[in-house]
């Protein structure tokens, strides 16, 4: 039910992709920063989109990586990540699929944010 409750806010919710060389000091909520450009994309970086949380996670993308996603760019310049996101539980637990610019949670986002991740600007 909670789930449900914010699967529906964040599919009201859709993230601009940047492809930019170098990640920006300040980075923006529900924008999904493509390190590395087109040509080599490096990694993805987004803040989580627990708004509670402000940890910004990274993505490897490198085909020289062993562990890294795979990055699908949509015909609207929306793109989708392969596999699922998954956060440690020490740093915040969250766990969702980033499809076509949207936030599809998994399990339920964990209501306490540990206390160094916690972000109390809107
Ligand atoms: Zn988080």
């Amino acid at each position: 039910m909670i789930k449900l409750f914010f699967n529906l806010l964040a599919a009201r919710r859709r993230y601009r992709t940047e492809w930019v060389e170098d990640l920006p000091g300040d980075v923006r909520r529900e924008t999904v920063y493509i390190i590395g450009g087109r040509q080599h994309p490096f990694y993805a970086a987004v803040v989580c989109p627990r708004r509670a949380c402000r940890q910004v996670i990274h993505l490897d993308l490198s085909e020289e990586v062993q562990k890294r996603w795979r990055l699908n760019e949509h015909d609207d310049g929306s793109i989708s990540l392969t596999p699922s996101v998954h956060v440690t539980a020490m740093r915040c637990g969250c766990h969702y699929w980033f499809r076509e610019g949207r936030i599809r949670w998994v399990g339920t986002p964990r209501l306490a944010v540990p206390k160094e991740n916690r972000c109390y600007a809107r």
